[in-house]
């Protein structure tokens, strides 16, 4: 009889919401376990919103390097990652502090449904395990087992810039600056002929504009930066730490929960091993809020408490912050050190969570008559 009713549950298909990071990394799971799955994305193709971004996934937060963790959970590895070992970062004075690392600080990985993308090896290895995967396929009712898996629902930061095409070589340069990034970085990553330059800010998004113009003016006074055909790009990210990470009954995963690197909105991971942890939820009976808060919630606890600590240096303190980074003689073990749970963290967490919850409204912009990203995530009506 249970075997009977075991039977009929596997062969009832999961509906994952969104085949991004997390809707991918979550359907994967299940079919590695023999689950049928339907991913339902509403765009025609993956990786849409980033068309073709550069982004970092992260090597620090894990004493293991991060594409041997994606092995280990069972992801696929066959997308383009260079490692970024070496960045250069500008203090508000112009003055460079060069960061390196013995090992990868980050692996520099593309977004978007091209060819050698993060996003299309995912889509590629669940095709292959027969998950369907629909475009142009908005989910707007889940009845049965499901995952939501469909990205930020608000925007606490927005990073805005440009994609290119350039002569420039590679590399990898950030400006920490409240008068170009409100609380935030600038950053410039170019990789074979190609780049982006952004403004990451967490607060005046108002002024995205003016920052911008100021970011892309400031690359072009320290490295020289040339675009060729610049294209607009920008997005949001929403970093939440919720009570519960369930809708009804379904996981919530990724960024559709709020999963987020606060201090600096390295979301990838969050996003792949929140999706990982709601499949396995699934397969094992177990409690998916339990999973993630034993899993996932000390470090975003922490992060929270190193964004509050971050938004609160002033452009006199960044050169002491980029001299401290620069001097660190293996920078991915103190990076890891900041990302984990501590005792002073812990004692830091109520205080930060307390003045992080009131930053996520942002004050400068008042919603009129304003078309910035933030106001054109809809952030507004969910707050
Ligand atoms: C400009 C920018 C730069 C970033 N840089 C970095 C970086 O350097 N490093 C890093 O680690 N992170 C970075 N991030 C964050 C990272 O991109 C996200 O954290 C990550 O993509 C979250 O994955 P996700 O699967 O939760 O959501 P998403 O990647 O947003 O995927 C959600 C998918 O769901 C689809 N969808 C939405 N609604 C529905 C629906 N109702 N039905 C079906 N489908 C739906 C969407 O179309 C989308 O494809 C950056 C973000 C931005 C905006």
């Amino acid at each position: 009889m249970t075997e009977t009713k075991n039977k009929i549950h596997s062969e009832i298909p999961v509906e994952i919401a969104g085949a991004g990071p997390a809707g991918l990394a979550a359907a994967i799971t299940l079919a590695h376990a023999g689950r049928q799955v339907i991913v339902h994305e509403t765009q025609k193709e993956v990786g849409h919103r980033f068309g073709g971004d550069f982004q970092g996934l992260e090597n620090w937060s894990t004493k293991e390097n991060v594409l041997k963790v994606f092995e280990g959970l069972g992801l696929t590895t066959d997308f383009n990652a260079p490692p970024g070992d070496k960045c250069i970062i500008y203090d508000p004075k112009g003055r460079s502090y060069t960061i390196k690392s013995d090992e990868p600080l980050f692996y520099l990985v593309e977004r978007g449904p091209g060819p050698g993308t993060l996003d299309s090896a995912l889509l590629k290895q669940a095709q292959s395990l027969g998950i369907d995967v629909r475009f142009n396929s908005r989910l707007r009712e889940m009845t049965g087992e499901g995952i939501l898996a469909a990205g930020p629902r608000a925007a606490d930061a927005i990073a805005v810039g440009y994609h290119f095409e350039t002569e420039m070589g590679d590399g990898c340069w950030a400006i920490c600056d409240n008068a170009l990034a409100p609380q935030g970085y600038a950053y410039l990553l170019i990789s074979n002929g190609r780049g982006t330059v952004k403004t990451c800010m967490f607060s005046g998004f108002k002024q995205e504009k003016r920052y911008l113009q100021r970011t892309v003016a400031a690359f072009e006074r320290l490295v020289g930066l040339e675009m060729r055909n610049p294209r607009p790009h920008g997005g949001s990210g929403n970093f939440h730490i919720p009570r519960s990470a369930y809708s009804g009954p379904h996981p919530r995963v990724g960024e559709q929960a709020g999963f987020q690197d606060t201090l600096w909105g390295f979301g990838m991971r969050l996003a792949v091993s929140s999706g990982v942890l709601a499949a396995q939820s699934l397969l094992h009976g177990e409690s998916y809020d339990r999973l993630w808060q034993r899993d996932l919630k000390p470090q975003m606890e922490t992060s929270v408490v190193n964004r509050v600590l971050f938004s609160l240096v002033s452009n006199r303190g960044f050169s002491w912050f980029l001299r401290h980074l620069e001097s660190r003689p293996n920078l991915r073990e103190s990076l890891r050190k900041h990302y984990q749970s501590s005792l002073p963290k812990r004692l830091l967490s109520p205080w930060a969570k307390r003045r992080y919850e009131s930053r996520r409204k942002d004050v400068t912009c008042d919603h009129i008559d304003c078309h910035c990203i933030w106001c054109r995530s809809e952030c507004c009506a969910h707050d």
